[in-house]
């Protein structure tokens, strides 16, 4: 039920466009409450930017969509499935913050590409020709097929973030989502970044969930754009959500829900 105790009317059609559906979610942390009655539907097809001021609850809301944390009240729907019974990860990849790489491994970019794959032929099984055809076509995607074997940890930030995305597009997901994918990457390489992630949305029709706390550089990237501050104030295009005044709202300390279209 929404906020005004209207029923929304769901259709067929609509619950299967629907790959994200959060409903009235909270999450807390040592019993203080983090994300709060969060109610948002991620279609397919869509470049969601999820925005917010440090500490808004973004990183936690990405955590609960992939599974890694467990919501206090509400419920998180993945591709139609409820999420405690959702197995089917290989539909989903997942490119974490870059302080979360681990880029001094010896493992050369073909290598980090293939771990990619252990989640879809599971841990043990050899790989053959087809996984290996599949993170080749992972890193031509990104722009990286000629530095395959190159370490990891000798490639520049931004080449790093395109690895890591070719790792998780490995698997053929149709769900990408990112978290603050370009904290320490130049502007250049940033907008390599961006445009690869066009290409994504638009060409191989990926939907695309992206956190990040840089609001000028999303509102012109994304096509919707979620604002959250503990609750959610926006969701909407990032021409509303200017004309709305939302963007300021929740920069505010005391935010209120004062929208929610989709
Ligand atoms: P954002 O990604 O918007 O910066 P987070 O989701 O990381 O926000 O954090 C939301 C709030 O939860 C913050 O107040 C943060 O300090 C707190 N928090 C995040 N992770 C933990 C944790 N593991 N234990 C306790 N509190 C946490």
């Amino acid at each position: 039920m929404s906020r005004t105790g209207v029923v929304p009317m769901t259709t067929t059609a609509d619950r299967i466009s629907t790959i994200v559906d959060l409903d009235h979610v909270c999450f807390s942390y040592a019993g203080e409450r983090v994300v709060e009655e969060v109610s948002l539907q991620i279609r397919r097809g869509a470049f969601l930017g999820i925005i917010g001021p440090n500490g808004s609850g973004k990183t936690t809301l990405l955590r609960i969509i992939l599974g890694l944390l467990r919501t206090e009240c509400g419920h998180v729907r993945l591709f139609g499935t409820d999420l405690t019974s959702f197995r089917d990860w290989r539909r989903v990849g997942y490119v974490p913050q870059r302080a979360a790489f681990e880029s001094r491994f010896p493992a050369s970019a073909f290598e980090v590409v293939m771990s990619g794959r252990c989640g879809v032929v599971g841990l043990g099984h050899r790989f053959d020709v087809y996984d290996r055809a599949l993170a080749l076509d992972a890193l031509d995607i990104v722009g990286m097929a000629g530095e395959r074997d190159r370490l990891i940890g000798n490639l520049s930030a931004g080449q790093q973030q395109r690895v890591f995305i070719a790792r998780a597009l490995a698997s053929g997901p149709e769900l990408l989502v990112l978290d603050e994918p370009t904290v320490g990457v130049d502007l250049e390489a940033q907008e390599q970044f961006y445009s690869l992630l066009r290409r994504l949305n638009r060409d191989r029709k990926t939907t695309l969930v992206l956190v990040s706390h840089d609001v000028a550089v999303i509102a012109k990237e994304v096509t919707q754009l979620a604002c959250l501050n503990r609750t959610l104030i926006f969701h909407g295009s990032p021409e509303d959500a200017i004309a709305s005044g939302a963007i300021e709202q929740m920069y505010r300390p005391s935010s209120l829900l004062v929208s929610h279209r989709h």
